[in-house]
């Protein structure tokens, strides 16, 4: 840092610059209080320029007319109408910066924070398919109940061509019905969660019913419909949001198609510059190139593979892996502490004992104290495929993980469903199951005519097939953290199949997997409550 020779501020420009940037005279500082086009347009003359950030945000921005710099900012929050429409006039200004000095990547300079509430279940795994540049977080189904009405009825996705079809009528009775059974059987499985596992003395009263209620929520979420309505929250940067806007106009559901038209209306009052390729005849072109090859792909497979029964298949199933890849993992973990070619040191970990091997992977690993001391990058060198059946439950908490690719088949009835042991235990499976059934047969029923639609019948309780490939390195995250205690039982059933499998075919490359949970807990929250308590009775003390 002693190093920076950056050219002195005068008073006035630092003064100009003060509110913008969090100091004036180190080579580190961050920007603030500027419009997301404003930065995005700055950073992208960044890598053009000779000059120091600060000196092109005085000269090419805060001095230059044509970038309407004091009225896009000058209004700061109060004026939030001002600063739109002095961003919109001085878009053909950002638009020569961005489109001059930038590529693609440019639009990745700029973020938003959006939210989007009382979109179905179906829309909401639509948005969190998006992996790079699109951060997701979704209201829980663990910590809220979904049974509130309003206006008397329901939340859910009164889907429209189902609406406007004679099946209308059937399609809100099943779902009242899923909806009333749920809410009937929250009191009566509260107690009997209560019951057998009753408060101990060093348990306060918060964290049993914080932990109670949870698994209470738990158990009953196989009966929300994938109509339910729930709220996603989503941070992303321009370009992601761009190609998730052309995903959603190519959606074959209306309701993510309005999402989408909804979604680019507030982002042009945040991003413009950014997302504006999605409305125009290039981001329809795109749509339709995804949707036509999905129809066609959709109408091949048919042809291929629509005579073919399914088997019937275990939970997780290991489809592919590496036979090499002990070899191919030691050869990356030795590659950056040498010069010799991948190939030349491939060859050389052939020749090692098993104790060499084992040696190196342990060195590497080193002592993890915790599951957030995760290998290196050695271990995305190998890879393993797996299909998994599970309920759609499970589908929906492993899908928001993002370093790997997962992808599903259609959410129907077809597969049956999953009826957790307890509420066999406490009597309430057969109202539950009644409930089930009644929804397959409506959605078996709406799927003949509208097989799109159907899919917003289903409840989470049906199970769904889905493929997972990661690599060792992804698999020590979600193994690890989708296995810990707090964790749905759905969920980390299938990290610990994932883990056993893996287990079986490379036990040396595992073996560092030291924070991986195969117990099973009667009541999964109560340790995570109970640090809770922990953690407010040190903030009390303080
Ligand atoms: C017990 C439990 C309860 C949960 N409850 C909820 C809930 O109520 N609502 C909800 O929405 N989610 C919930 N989640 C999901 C959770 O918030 C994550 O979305 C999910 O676990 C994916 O985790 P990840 O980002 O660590 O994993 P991955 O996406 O697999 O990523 C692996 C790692 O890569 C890095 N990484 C990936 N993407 C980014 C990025 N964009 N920016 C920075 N780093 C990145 C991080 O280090 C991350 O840990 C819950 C998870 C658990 C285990």
């Amino acid at each position: 840092m002693e190093e920076f020779l950056e050219e002195l501020l005068t008073e006035q420009e630092s003064l100009l610059l003060q509110p913008f940037i969090t100091n004036s005279d180190r080579a580190v500082f961050g920007l603030r209080n500027l419009p997301e086009v404003v930065k995005g347009a700055l950073f992208s003359r960044y890598s053009r320029s000779d000059k120091s950030l600060r000196r092109i945000l005085l000269d090419e921005f805060i001095k230059a007319p044509e970038a309407s710099f004091a009225r896009i900012v000058g209004g700061g929050s109060e004026n939030n109408a001002d600063q739109l429409v002095a961003i919109q006039q001085a878009e053909a200004f950002y638009d020569r910066v961005l489109i001059g000095y930038g590529d693609d990547s440019v639009a990745e300079l700029g973020g938003a924070h959006l939210a989007c509430e009382g979109i179905s279940n179906i829309a909401a795994k639509a948005l969190e398919d998006s992996r790079l540049g699109i951060s997701p977080l979704e209201k829980s189904t663990r910590y809220v109940p979904f049974n509130r009405k309003v206006n008397g009825r329901y939340r859910y996705y009164r889907e429209p061509s189902i609406m406007a079809s004679n099946h209308a009528e059937r399609y809100e009775a099943t779902l009242d019905h899923l909806f009333d059974t749920y809410t009937e059987l929250i009191e009566p499985l509260l107690i009997w969660v209560q019951a057998r596992t009753p408060r101990d003395t060093t348990t306060s009263e918060r964290a049993y019913n914080s932990a109670t209620r949870a698994k209470t929520f738990d158990l009953l979420r196989g009966l929300l419909p994938m109509a339910t309505l729930t709220n996603v929250g989503l941070f992303g940067n321009g370009r992601a949001f761009e190609y998730l806007l052309v995903k959603l106009a190519a959606s074959p559901h209306q309701e993510l198609r309005n999402l989408g038209v909804s979604m680019q209306q507030e982002l042009d009052q945040i991003i413009p510059s950014f997302v504006k390729r999605a409305k125009t005849e290039r981001g329809a072109q795109f749509a339709r190139y995804l949707s036509r090859n999905w129809e066609c792909t959709e109408l091949l497979a048919q042809k291929h593979l629509g005579q073919i029964e399914p088997v019937s298949s275990s939970t997780v199933q290991l489809v592919e892996y590496d036979p090499d890849a002990e070899v191919k993992v030691i050869a990356a973990i030795l590659y950056p502490h040498t010069d010799l070619t991948f190939e030349q040191i491939t060859e050389y970990v052939t020749t090692l004992s098993t104790q060499e091997r084992v040696e190196i992977i342990n060195t590497y690993v080193g002592d993890r104290s915790s599951r957030f001391h995760r290998p290196g990058r050695a271990f995305e060198e190998t890879y393993y495929t797996f299909d998994v059946l599970a309920d759609l439950g499970a589908y929906r908490d492993l899908h928001r993980h993002r370093v790997l690719t997962q992808e599903r088949q259609h959410y129907s009835v077809r597969h049956g469903y999953v009826v957790p042991p307890e509420l066999e235990e406490a009597n309430l499976a057969q109202t539950y199951c009644k409930a089930l059934e009644y929804a397959a047969e409506t959605t078996e029923l709406i799927s003949s005519y509208l097989p799109d639609a159907a899919q917003y019948v289903v409840p989470f309780a049906y199970r769904v097939r889905w493929r997972i490939k990661l690599n060792l390195r992804e698999v020590y995250h979600l193994v690890e953290l989708r296995s810990s205690r707090q964790g749905h039982p759905s969920y980390r059933t299938v990290a610990q199949e994932i883990y056993r499998y893996i287990n079986a075919v490379h036990p040396t490359l595992m073996a560092n997997m030291h924070f991986v949970d195969l117990n099973d807990y009667a009541l999964e929250r109560l340790a995570a409550e109970q640090r809770i308590d922990t953690k407010l009775q040190q903030l009390n003390q303080n």
